[in-house]
C-alpha cells in the first residue's frame, strides 16, 4: 500500500471513530503535501485542509502514520466543537487525542 492510500485509511478511521461517538457527519478533508522543513503536517479548520510534510512522510512512514495525521485530523474536529477563546492545542483538542488513544502532544521527537 502506497503512503498516501494509507494516509487515506487513516483519515477514515479517525472520522468514522468520532462521527460513531459524536453523531455526526465530518466531511472527508483535503490533503495537500509540503517539503519545507519548519512544520511535521498543519491543519486548516477553516478550509477544512490538512497539510504533511513529505520529508517525514518518506523518513517515518509510520510516526506520520500513527500519530502525526490523527493530530491534524483531530485539529479540525476539535475546531467544530471548541469555543473560541480556546488555544490550538487546547482542552478540546487535548480530549479528543486521548478519546482516540493517542497523547495529546504539541511537539515530537523523530529519531
Ligand atoms: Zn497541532
Amino acid at each position: 500500500m502506497n503512503i498516501q492510500t494509507r494516509i487515506k485509511f487513516r483519515v477514515d478511521e479517525v472520522l468514522h471513530f468520532f462521527q460513531n461517538k459524536h453523531g455526526k457527519t465530518y466531511k472527508f478533508p483535503k490533503i495537500h503535501y509540503f517539503c519545507h522543513p519548519e512544520d511535521v503536517g498543519m491543519a486548516y479548520p477553516e478550509d477544512w485542509i490538512i497539510e504533511f510534510n513529505t520529508d517525514y512522510l518518506a523518513s517515518h512512514p509510520d510516526m506520520m502514520i500513527e500519530e502525526i495525521i490523527p493530530h491534524e485530523v483531530i485539529h479540525l474536529i476539535a475546531d467544530t466543537l471548541q469555543k473560541p477563546c480556546e488555544s490550538y492545542h487546547g482542552r478540546t483538542w487535548c480530549k479528543l487525542m486521548r478519546e482516540f488513544g493517542l497523547k495529546p502532544k504539541a511537539v515530537y521527537e523523530f529519531t
